[in-house]
């Protein structure tokens, strides 16, 4: 039978019209239908503890809620109290006697939803789960928390070292007034649910009131189930980093430095998204910043506040893009000028014509290693002559997961293994590493990355060959002949070194 069927007996009953019941009434006659005692179960508080018993899964697919359990005699509640097949499953699957409450439909699925939700979260006030998130993400150092809609409810995951780790999800209203809170606090239009926003959000432990603020760049996103909204941590401790904190070998420190005090000229950091780069021309800017000198910098957004440095946010829709922000910023006499990004042909330009006419301009660009940041100018528009003059080098990095320390253990690589790596010796000269996975890494195995380099530097000979447009792959080979490490031999040393896994090399290399 279900509740369907059951209509008709109600309109037996008397009740011509079940919507228009009280849902006491509803109860009691449904109850008296089904052979058991109803209960409006308001107030009533969940015991979490039944989900040792009664897995959140069984309960969703059951649409059935645990309320109590006496002597291994468990009383639930129906969403649908005719749902005979559900009962029946339970019984099944749970393998003990079970009572049935009727309660009202409405009440069961609130309590099924806190029930189902993130542990106990459900019964915390927003505004705490609210915290709890953000404290994670802090404590755990992730770069990312992703807050995301679908048809059941919402997923929040970390990006931490990386890689993207799931958390428990929350039900859809709970998940809507976060996204509202979360809004609120950006500074965000909360109405506007159909186009994106990016806004800003500072955010201080509320256990720890003297703890330094994090601060957060948050961006809406409309999809077909809501709005998803990434929160990017603005780690304001990374401004603290100086160059000699930053993992360079000695000789690439060393040269970094020399090439950084050339009085003008073009110095470019390569590598994929989240390789660190806008991290490394921090800590370049850091090590410039000097009262005698205007630093300008044009940046989207601007993720970090630098002390003494003017920033400018790019901003498209006002037409604040980097070719007119750059021309602007020029005619304010800077001696370095720091481009976040060039992208494309107008900026290429306009940062070749600044390093010409006696600037110092540091950018970033998305090439897979140094030498490619050459052809990369070049095929946006670049003259090799005007290169050859002002690029002074190009760091390529990465960032390679490094192995926990608690679940680090050695093993024999396959021969396989060692060829794919590029490496001809017998399996019996090497010993890799790697994380067993703990409690310490969250079963992953890692803790923390750590940044290789590459450095191409312009010598003579190399602005020699850029002049007569050599090929990519011959400037890289005269960088090598001229001491360029590259990374994939950085990253070896590291793997072999225990720090970083096979894995990591392959992936990032
Ligand atoms: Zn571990």
């Amino acid at each position: 039978m279900n509740s369907k069927e059951i209509l008709p007996l109600f309109q037996e009953l008397g009740f011509a019209d079940t919507s228009s019941m009280k849902p006491q009434d509803f109860c009691q006659a449904t109850a008296a239908l089904v052979g058991t005692d109803a209960s409006l179960l308001d107030p009533f508080e969940i015991d979490f503890s039944l989900k040792k018993v009664f897995p959140p899964a069984l309960a969703a697919r059951c649409q059935a809620v645990p309320l109590t359990r006496e002597e291994h005699h468990l009383c639930v509640a129906l969403v649908d109290p005719f749902d005979g097949e559900a009962l029946a499953l339970l019984r099944f699957m749970l393998d003990e006697p079970i009572e049935q409450i009727v309660a009202p439909p409405e009440r069961v699925k609130e309590l099924l939803e806190c029930y189902c939700s993130s542990e106990s979260n459900s019964f915390t006030p927003v505004a705490d789960h609210l915290e709890q998130l953000l404290e994670h993400a802090v404590a755990t150092q992730a770069s990312d928390l992703h807050l995301e809609p679908s048809e059941q409810g919402w997923t929040i995951r970390y990006r931490i070292d990386g890689v993207l780790q799931e958390h428990p999800s929350f039900s859809k209203s709970r998940g809507l007034a976060m996204v509202s809170r979360l809004k609120l606090m950006a500074h965000l239009d909360i109405a506007e649910q159909r186009r994106s926003q990016d806004g800003r959000l500072e955010y201080r432990s509320r256990n720890d009131r003297n703890s330094p603020s994090s601060a957060f760049r948050v961006a809406t996103l409309p999809t077909q189930f809501g709005e998803s909204l990434v929160l990017r941590l603005l780690d304001r401790r990374a401004t603290c980093l100086d160059l000699e904190q930053l993992s360079f070998p000695p000789t690439v420190r060393k040269a970094l430095l020399e090439l950084l005090l050339e009085p003008y000229g073009l110095f470019i950091v390569t590598g994929p998204t989240g390789s660190g780069k806008t991290t490394t021309l921090y800590s370049c800017l850091q090590h410039l910043h000097h009262e005698t000198i205007k630093i300008v910098t044009a940046e989207d957004p601007v993720e970090y506040e630098l002390e003494g440095v003017l920033q400018i946010p790019i901003n498209e829709a006002i037409g604040l893009s980097f070719p007119r922000t750059l021309r602007s910023l020029l005619r304010h006499d800077p001696d370095i000028i720091m481009v976040g990004e060039t992208r494309d042909a107008a900026t290429a330009k306009m940062a070749l014509q600044a390093s010409l006419t006696g600037h110092r301009v540091l950018t970033t660009l998305h090439t897979g290693d140094a030498a490619g940041a050459i052809a990369r100018l070049l095929e946006m528009g670049g003259e090799a002559t005007t290169l050859a003059t002002v690029l002074r080098g190009v760091l390529a990095q990465r960032l390679l997961r490094t192995i926990c320390p608690a679940c680090r253990m050695a093993y024999q690589p396959g021969e396989k293994l060692l060829a794919s790596l590029g490496l001809s010796h017998t399996p019996n000269d090497f010993h890799f590493y790697r994380g067993e996975g703990c409690d310490a890494c969250q079963q992953t195995g890692y803790a923390g990355r750590q940044a290789i380099f590459e450095l191409f530097l312009a010598t003579d000979e190399i602005q020699n060959l850029i002049h007569q447009g050599a090929s990519h792959l011959l400037l890289r080979e005269k960088a090598i002949e001229q001491g360029m490490v590259p990374l994939r031999a950085e990253a070896l040393r590291l793997l072999c070194e225990g720090i970083t896994t096979a894995e990591e090399v392959l992936q990032w290399t």
